[in-house]
């Protein structure tokens, strides 16, 4: 194998010139002898040659090379072994594909490949039931062709995958899917698919408990707060021992019937993905109207609330859950600035979409309260909150109003110097003036 190829030629040669030469010498042609001994050994070497060419040309596994002479044996035995040896490798390579395939097949989540572009390069066993993906005819085809629901689509295309995507599996409606896409190697996407009815069906019924809990008491606590508004009508023929206990007993009463109703409308907000009422709506009209109830709760406290809209944008989308969610957060404004303060609202578009900024010189929020601001019942302090009458539901009704317009909310805020309050919205969201003045 090892052998000094280099000097083993050199001395075939020699002899091969010096036998030549010796039948020149015989003959007199030294010319004609050399050229014929020359082209006998060419001859010879493209024989071998062609011996190799055939054997790699109909080449099956494990066929021995043919037998060759000196040199060429050599080459022959090489490219043998470098073959036996890559077959080994892909082997073993082999078998640990087929390992993780096992594994992955074996698994209860979906996995899925997909390339760039999105389209489906490989995926398990469990992708077929929960996204119904058939093999292998699904192979190569862009994802958002094959899982059709809008929500999805418009996940992918966005890109923003921090968060999973929750929707009804295409096989079977009952199902419940979780979507986590992550991003690997050349921007190919790793999609895990979770079956998440168990959760979903949980959630349901404590959606569902909170809201018909919330929808029964209305009804007794109309007549209880009936009675008592009569009671307090004729507050003469009331016994003066009992007249401070029912006006205090109304002031619950109606702080009952905000929380009742803000439940009912986060049970209603939860119900459906997006507003089934999708209409443009003039946001700087709408701003303008709550301004003027801003300005009605602040009452003597003298407070100055600027509004600096642009009326030649919009948003899609429905009035009265907008309406709640901007009223919010003007409102809380309102309640937590104290007299002379100053709140300034703002809504402009640019290239990133419309947004909405609410700021107050109030009191602030301490930073570690910020994540959890929109969390129901979640209060900085509760004293503070039932002093300001506040159901502390407001910021999880702003959540789940912008989540359902494309938009999400960002709050920064300097305790003793006031808070701002941005909800930013995507530009599919926006209506411009032509569409506003349709609707008009
Ligand atoms: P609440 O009905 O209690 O106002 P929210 O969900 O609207 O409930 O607000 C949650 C908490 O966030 C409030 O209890 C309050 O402590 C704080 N908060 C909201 N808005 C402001 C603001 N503009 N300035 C200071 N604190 C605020």
């Amino acid at each position: 194998m090892n052998r000094n190829w280099h000097g083993t030629l050199i001395r075939h040669l020699l002899i091969l010139v010096s036998i030549s030469l010796l039948a020149g010498l015989v003959t007199g042609y030294y010319g004609a002898s050399l050229a014929v001994a020359l082209a006998l050994y060419l001859a010879w070497t493209l024989k071998q040659l062609l011996r190799l060419h055939e054997w790699l040309r109909q080449h099956r596994p494990d066929e021995p090379p043919p037998d060759g002479y000196g040199l060429w044996g050599d080459v022959f035995d090489s490219i043998y072994h470098l073959q036996r040896r890559d077959q080994r490798v892909r082997g073993r390579l082999q078998a640990v594909i087929d390992r993780v395939q096992e594994s992955t097949a074996a698994l209860k989540d979906a996995v899925v490949m997909l390339d760039a572009d999105g389209n489906l390069e490989w995926w398990n066993r469990a992708a077929e039931t929960l996204l119904g993906l058939k093999t292998p005819q699904d192979g190569g085809q862009p994802v958002a062709n094959l899982v059709r629901h809008p929500r999805f689509k418009e996940y992918f295309e966005q890109g923003n995958y921090h968060e999973p995507l929750e929707i009804p599996s295409p096989t079977n409606d009952r199902l419940r899917i979780q979507l986590h896409i992550t991003r690997y190697g050349n921007n190919e996407h790793l999609m895990l698919v979770r079956d998440v009815t168990r959760i979903h069906q949980l959630e349901q019924m404590r959606k569902d408990f909170v809201a018909n809990v919330s929808h029964e008491l209305r009804t007794p606590l109309t007549v209880i707060a009936g009675y008592l508004e009569t009671l307090l009508d004729n507050v003469e023929e009331v016994n003066p021992r009992w007249v401070r206990a029912l006006q205090q007993m109304q002031q619950q009463g109606s702080r009952m019937q905000t929380l009742l109703n803000d439940l009912l409308l986060l049970a209603k907000l939860e119900a459906t993905d997006y507003p089934s009422d999708s209409q443009p709506v003039a946001v700087a009209d709408l701003l303008r109207s709550i301004k003027g109830d801003a300005l009605a709760l602040s009452g003597p406290r003298n407070q100055q609330i600027s509004l600096d809209a642009e009326a030649s944008y919009g948003l899609k989308g429905s009035e009265s859950e907008l309406r709640s969610a901007f009223s919010n957060l003007i409102f809380n404004a309102v309640k937590y600035t104290p007299a002379d303060g100053q709140i300034r609202v703002r809504w402009w578009a640019d290239g990133q979409g419309a947004h909405l900024s609410v700021q107050d010189s109030g009191i602030g929020i301490d930073a570690k309260h910020l994540p959890r601001l929109t969390e129901r019942f979640y209060r900085v302090d509760s004293s503070r909150a039932s002093n300001t009458g506040g159901t502390g539901l407001g910021l999880a009704i702003v959540k789940h109003v912008l989540l359902r317009h494309r938009g999400r909310l960002e709050i920064s805020s300097v305790p003793g110097h006031g808070s701002t309050f941005t909800c930013h919205f995507a530009p599919a969201q926006v209506a411009a003036r032509p569409a506003l003045e349709l609707e008009e």
